[in-house]
């Protein structure tokens, strides 16, 4: 039954909602509506980070977290408030978005608004945008936050093995954000990009960090610089065994290997799924927060689903079917013969 807005409405704008008969409570379906702009914001994301990885895109390269990283986690917001929208929309309406509302002037509008304040709300809540990259083993990871100091080209020492257990607890593999087993200390710069191998190439350098930039300038390039100019400060970054064994293929042959990642868990990801709990209520038909008489029902979901996918599954069952209906009356035929 839709409610009705009580007597006193006028005088109590703000506490409308809950004292309508049956209130359409603007966050009622917000489970299923986190679900699904979840699906869409991790479902754009891996994505993203698929096409970055065809396209040699990693969150060493310059300006890629600030450009790339920040394209994606925009565009996993604004699909999380398109679906959260959808979701609403049938589950007060029964209706799913036709292809002209989707194209809509102030869809598309509000689309980008939720670009802007899912990417705003992703960094307000600490987040970064190189987590949305792919990382390449030779550099500092998309997980790459916190370090410690290491002692030049040395092995990681007891006390020091013990902070980056901790460290990988907290952050994870920096390549790859798994905290599965043992972490190993990783040296960045890498012993051969900061020290030379032993044939006297040096490994490839990090165009991230300008200190790392100027050091190479002025040991290799300016004339008796490696007497005078002592070799990069080295850290260690917590790192997985598997990232381990792919970054020293890596740096032997100088070339590129690109991990992927699931993004790890974050909180920072919730600033991105807010956009989608913004949408809730525009279908509610009425104007102000929460008011409307449309209620939010699971039902109209699953009719706007019937609607949208009936014909489609219809046909997908018949053609099933068909087949197994024609073995029947060969079946039927046959036994009809014996007897
Ligand atoms: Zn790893």
């Amino acid at each position: 039954m839709p409610g009705r807005p009580h007597q006193g409405a006028r005088c109590c704008r703000g506490a409308r909602w809950w004292r309508q008969d049956e209130p359409p409570w603007r966050l009622k379906g917000l489970p299923h509506t986190a679900t699904l702009a979840g699906a869409a914001f991790g479902g754009t994301l891996m994505a993203a980070q698929t096409a970055c990885y065809y396209l040699k895109v990693t969150a060493a390269v310059p300006l890629a977290p600030a450009t790339v990283g920040v394209a994606a986690i925009g565009l996993a917001s604004a699909a999380a408030g398109q679906a959260g929208k959808m979701l609403d929309r049938a589950a007060r309406t029964g209706r799913g978005p036709s292809a002209r509302e989707l194209r809509r002037e102030d869809n598309v509008r509000e689309a980008a608004v939720d670009f802007v304040l899912g990417a705003l709300l992703f960094k307000t809540l600490g987040g970064r945008f190189r987590v949305a990259l792919p990382s390449d083993v030779r550099y500092p990871g998309a997980f790459a936050r916190e370090s410690i100091p290491a002692a030049g080209r040395e092995y990681a020492n007891e006390s020091q093995r013990r902070q980056l257990v901790a460290l990988y607890r907290r952050l994870g593999c920096h390549h790859c954000g798994s905290r599965a087993g043992r972490p190993i200390g990783d040296h960045m710069p890498p012993n051969k990009s900061a020290h030379g191998g032993r044939d006297g190439t040096k490994g490839p350098l990090n165009w991230q960090d300008p200190e790392e930039v100027v050091n190479r300038f002025m040991r290799d390039v300016v004339p008796g610089g490696a007497a005078r100019f002592p070799p990069p400060r080295q850290r260690y970054y917590p790192q997985c065994e598997s990232c381990s064994s792919k970054q020293s293929t890596a740096m032997r042959v100088n070339r590129q290997v690109i991990v992927r990642h699931f993004g790890g868990w974050n909180g920072s990801y919730l600033g991105g799924l807010l956009p989608s709990v913004r949408h809730m209520g525009d279908y509610a038909g009425g104007s102000g927060w929460g008011s409307g008489p449309r209620s939010w029902q699971w039902r109209n979901v699953r009719g706007a689903v019937d609607r949208a996918f009936g014909p489609l599954l219809d046909g997908v069952a018949g053609a099933v079917a068909a087949p197994v209906r024609a073995a029947q009356e060969v079946g039927d035929r046959l036994r009809r013969i014996r007897l």
